[in-house]
């Protein structure tokens, strides 16, 4: 990728703050700067929104609201089906853009973008299936009618790991709903947003549907709506953490939330598996984003009888991906998103070594500038190491033993999280076994690849409330209104 083709698309990536249907300064004038993670150089300023900015989003979002909920929802499924030919038709674009904000490799980034693209035409097709209900009463006096409505204006806030699809996992339902937004990116990775605003304008969104506040101070911007009562939702994907206290401040004004939160996936290999296609399904579940996502595996138990097999054949895989600047196609594993996280994720390394892991691969920090982890394989790693009880957010693959499938379970359920859990086994019946027993809200079956569209995404306990995509991703973005009709 040429210097001069990466200045050009930044150059064109709109850097305000989109209120009302108008690109505008942030009230005091404040900008802040994006970082390319690859090479640690600013790459672009972004306007920093302010409390002040969220309220007039705010004000914006109130007085769209109700004739946006009274629009067709052909209309608005139109609108997303065109967003999805543009957003498509630019892939190049926000692959590249993503890589530069993000440091994910473009053929990664490319995939997202068919992911995130995918969010719009599922949503285009769901806006339309607006089913209600229509019953007699049981007494057969009077009957029910149902109805589905817009919640109403929506606080999204989203992650910087997937900067396209979480901002489409939620905008895209919204829209189908009838729903007008406030969008907060996040502040490392908000290009990708601001580029997507524009193809939401160019597909016709009409003024104050979707409005873009992107700001370096997450809790004025969000603290100042979530006070104010016409916001009837939020909905954010981050850590379990700061979940937590959006939770918090929801109460105060009883809104409705949807919380996609962090994940500790177990990553369960079971001695009859086949270990080629399980070292092929640990790469993606694994290495994939450099291991920055909620449904990353990010424990590995594997039976004892086949554990140093296992650990060798994805170490020897490990070994083969090329780490380095993800605009380069040969390289398949980009830095990690911070200097913070890099450190963070190497004192794991070393903690878990202290324990008495054994290093195969990896364990150490790239050299030069940008923030790169060698892509790592930990053995041995005891079930207590505090490696395996936080979400590692980096390219660390730590293997852990079990005896049978009774400590299997047992040691996949030893955490707060319950997002996604992946289980390789030739026997169906343990996979259906393994299903019932576990608890997480979504399960890949010898495979290492989750996430659709058309499917449910969400976890249980603390990895979160609601679920994104699949036909449930609309209803967090509705509620029923049930008239009662009398006897005729
Ligand atoms: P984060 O919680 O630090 O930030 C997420 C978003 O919240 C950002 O936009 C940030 O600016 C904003 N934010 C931060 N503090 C806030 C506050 N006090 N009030 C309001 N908003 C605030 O998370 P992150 O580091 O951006 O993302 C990584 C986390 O996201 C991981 O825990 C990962 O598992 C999780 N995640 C979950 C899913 C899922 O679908 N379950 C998907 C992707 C990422």
């Amino acid at each position: 990728m040429s210097p001069e083709r990466e200045r050009e698309l930044l150059a064109s990536v709109p850097t305000q703050l989109f209120i009302g249907g108008r690109w505008r300064d942030a009230a005091g004038g404040r900008t802040f700067d994006v970082q390319d993670p690859a090479t640690g150089q600013t790459i672009a300023s972004v306007a920093d929104g302010t409390s002040e900015d969220a309220m007039a989003a705010m004000d914006a979002a109130a007085a769209a609201q109700s004739s946006w909920a009274l629009t067709a929802p052909r209309t608005r499924a139109e609108i997303l089906r065109s967003a999805f030919e543009i957003l498509t038709r630019r892939t190049e674009d926000f692959a590249l853009l993503m890589t530069l904000e993000m440091g994910k490799p473009l053929a990664e980034a490319r995939g997202e973008v068919a992911y995130g693209a995918e969010f719009l035409r599922w949503f285009s097709e769901e806006a339309v299936r607006d089913y209600g209900r229509f019953t007699n009463s049981p007494e057969g006096k009077n009957r029910i009618l149902v109805q589905r409505k817009p919640v109403g204006p929506c606080l999204l806030i989203t992650p910087w790991n997937f900067p396209l699809a979480m901002v489409t996992r939620k905008v895209a339902p919204a829209i189908a709903a009838g729903c007008t937004m406030i969008l907060k990116p996040a502040k490392l990775t908000p290009l990708t947003a601001q580029l997507f605003t524009e193809v939401m304008i160019e597909a016709g969104l009409p003024a104050g549907v979707l409005n873009l506040v992107a700001g370096t101070s997450a809790a004025s911007i969000s603290g100042a709506v979530m006070k104010d009562p016409r916001l009837r939702k939020v909905s954010f994907t981050g850590s379990t953490e700061v979940g937590k206290r959006l939770l918090s401040d929801a109460s105060g004004n009883v809104l409705r939330t949807s919380m996609e939160l962090g994940g500790n996936a177990p990553f369960i290999v079971f001695e009859d598996a086949d270990l080629d296609k399980a070292v092929e399904g640990a790469l993606i579940a694994k290495m994939r984003n450099m291991g920055q996502a909620c449904t990353a595996a990010n424990r590995f138990l594997v039976h004892e009888s086949v554990e140093r097999e296992f650990s060798q054949k994805l170490s020897l895989a490990v070994q083969g991906l090329k780490t380095g600047r993800g605009t380069d196609p040969e390289n398949k594993v980009g830095p990690l998103i911070s200097e913070d996280a890099r450190r963070d994720v190497h004192a794991l390394v070393e903690g878990a070594v202290w324990d008495g892991a054994e290093i195969l691969t990896g364990g150490s920090v790239g050299a030069g500038e940008g923030y790169f982890y060698a892509p790592t394989v930990l053995s041995n790693v005891p079930p207590k190491s505090q490696i395996l009880q936080t979400e590692i957010f980096g390219p660390i693959a730590p293997v852990t033993r079990f005896h049978n499938e009774d400590e299997a379970v047992v040691l996949a359920n030893s955490t707060q999280y319950g997002l996604a859990a992946y289980v390789y086994t030739a026997d169906f019946n343990r996979g259906q076994r393994l299903s019932d027993k576990l608890e997480f809200g979504m399960i890949g079956y010898n495979t290492g690849a989750l996430s659709n569209a058309a499917a449910p995404f969400g976890g249980v306990k603390q990895s979160g409330l609601g679920r994104e995509g699949g036909a449930e991703g609309i209803s967090e973005y509705t509620t029923t209104q049930y008239m009662a009709l009398p006897d005729p």
